[in-house]
């Protein structure tokens, strides 16, 4: 996913490193090198601007130019500064699910990866956290995307609510939090039907299903090679709906990854999980160590 950024970067610290004394002039032209490589990366411009200010304000005119490994202690800057930009919460992958039967609501648009993810959060609620979960299709639109969830559930072992044809997306989450009390589950996910763009018919459904459960956690699930446009359909979720954090599918992918880099910055909310492939366990909290370590090679 960061595979150009990460070179690009590696490009301008392997000259910095090398140098050995620096002056201030010297790392202001590696940072417009850092800015550019970022906006490369689709990260959003006043974040990149941010990023870049931050490292310079703790990179010149001190002790670290006149220090004896100056090269390195930029790239350790930067290092804290992307960890810094990628930090949202602080425990991205515990969900809010005490008080069973807990109602999850995953939006997003259509072929953002939304059906699999749902799929995918719940094996892993049930196989780590040894919950019982129970998973449910609103997509009252498209019966192919009802049966795909019902084939993941048989698939990872965790139930569906049966497809009851001609129901209202409100009424099917009402029918879901009915049997999740009477079968004592202690998580209903709410797969919601995705558009190929936001519009005003999608996002009164959801704000009804919404209303209708009071969802402990409102997941977003994006595309992350979508880059800005991931961000913008984040601020507009959260907008209109309220989400408490962000899934960014396709990590696999070699898209640009900027979205992961501006997503709390410019909306304020965490991202919690990454879609790494297409298969059921590939899927990881977000880690901005781990995240920063991948982009710094
Ligand atoms: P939805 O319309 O938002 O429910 O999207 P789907 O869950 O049906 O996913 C659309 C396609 O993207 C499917 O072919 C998925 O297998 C694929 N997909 C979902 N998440 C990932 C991911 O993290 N990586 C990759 N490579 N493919 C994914």
């Amino acid at each position: 996913m960061f595979e150009n950024l990460s070179e690009r970067l590696g490009g301008v610290f392997d000259r910095l490193t090398k140098q050995g004394a620096l002056s201030d002039e010297d790392v202001k032209t590696a940072l417009r090198e850092v800015r550019v490589a970022l906006l490369e990366a689709d990260v959003s411009l006043p974040v990149a601007r941010e990023f870049v200010k931050a490292v310079q304000d703790k990179a010149t005119g001190q002790s670290v130019t006149k220090s004896v490994t100056p090269g390195q202690q930029v790239v350790k800057i930067v290092h804290d500064e992307l960890v810094h930009v990628l930090t949202g919460a602080e425990d991205p992958g515990s969900l809010k699910i005490d008080n069973p039967p807990a109602p999850i609501l995953m939006v997003g648009l259509q072929g953002g990866g939304k059906t699999t993810t749902t799929g995918k959060l719940a094996k892993r609620l049930k196989d780590r956290e040894g919950k019982k979960v129970l998973m449910a299709s609103l997509d009252v639109y498209r019966p192919a995307a009802m049966e795909q969830l019902a084939i993941l559930g048989t698939q990872i072992g965790v139930d569906t609510l049966p497809i009851v044809a001609g129901q209202k997306p409100v009424d099917i989450a009402k029918r879901a939090k009915q049997q999740a009390m009477m079968g004592g589950y202690d998580v209903y996910m709410l797969d919601t039907a995705g558009r190929l763009q936001i519009d005003e018919v999608l996002m009164q459904e959801v704000e009804d299903v919404r209303d209708a459960v009071n969802p402990r956690e409102t997941l977003l699930v994006v595309d992350g090679l979508t880059g800005q446009v991931a961000v913008e359909v984040a601020e507009e979720f959260d907008a209109k709906i309220g989400i408490s954090g962000v899934v960014l599918t396709r990590m696999d992918g070699d898209g640009r990854g900027g979205a992961a880099l501006s997503m709390r910055a410019v909306t304020g909310k965490p991202i919690r999980f990454v879609g790494l492939g297409e298969k059921m366990d590939a899927l990881e909290t977000f880690e901005p160590e781990r995240v920063a370590g991948r982009i710094l090679g």
